[in-house]
């Protein structure tokens, strides 16, 4: 008898099932959302096998981080940066999903600490404009790579893009498979390009299979978030 499963394994098995019907078996990582959880319950989603963890806001991702140091996980910064948040975003994460300008570039460059690997960057798009509030435009992309090429303290590993909720199905898988073009762009103008950040609880099969190799996903871990 196989045990009930949790809404860890529930998650995981439909992304390996979407992965699998996308052609990538294995080719799709879980972001695991906890803005607004708790460090226990993120220490209860990494004793089940779940590293890599997202967080929207640089001071409560620093509280957790504190008290779970004694666990081996990953910090993905997922929310908007503020210039003033470049510093402690350099010297306490492992990834930034939400670059979107330029003037951004060279203080996380310069700030990130020389003990630790070069920290890893998606640039954000703005792919639906009617919704949005920050992402670059999809014309900005190459200049914004460019500049993160050039930063040795930088690894530029793709985009991201937080689509419009649209209620029609078909305007969001329009919305991602506009996002897949843009990725395989930027895949064949530079090295090193394997990750696409897309899809959330609603959305995230849909996401996999026009090409998301992360998916970013909170309530549907975690239940609601406080
Ligand atoms: C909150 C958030 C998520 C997770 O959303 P859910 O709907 O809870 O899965 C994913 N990405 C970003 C950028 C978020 O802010």
């Amino acid at each position: 008898m196989n045990a009930a499963p949790t809404p860890y394994t529930a998650i995981e098995r439909r992304i390996a099932l979407a992965a699998q019907a996308a052609g990538r078996p294995g080719g799709v990582g879980l972001l695991a959302v906890s803005k607004g959880q708790s460090a226990a319950a993120i220490r209860a989603l990494a004793a089940a096998g779940q590293h890599a963890f997202g967080e929207n806001y640089v001071q409560e991702a620093l509280a957790k981080q504190a008290e779970l140091a004694d666990l081996p996980l990953t910090w993905h910064l997922i929310g908007a940066l503020q210039s003033n948040k470049c510093r402690e975003a350099a010297r306490h994460f492992d990834w930034l999903h939400t670059l979107d300008r330029a003037k951004l570039v060279e203080p996380l460059a310069r700030y990130r600490p020389d003990d630790r690997p070069p920290l890893n960057v998606l640039i954000q798009v703005d792919i639906d404009t009617e919704a949005s509030k920050s992402g670059c435009r999809p014309d900005e992309i190459e200049g914004l790579a460019a500049a993160v090429a050039r930063q040795p303290r930088l690894r530029l590993r793709g985009l991201m893009a937080i689509p419009a909720p649209w209620p029609e199905i078909e305007r969001r898988r329009d919305a991602f498979a506009r996002m897949h073009r843009l990725f395989e762009r930027l895949r064949d103008a530079h090295a090193g390009i394997d990750t696409l950040s897309l899809g959330m609880s609603a959305d995230f099969e849909d996401a996999i299979a026009a090409g998301s190799t992360l998916v970013r996903i909170g309530t549907a871990l975690f239940g609601a978030r406080r």
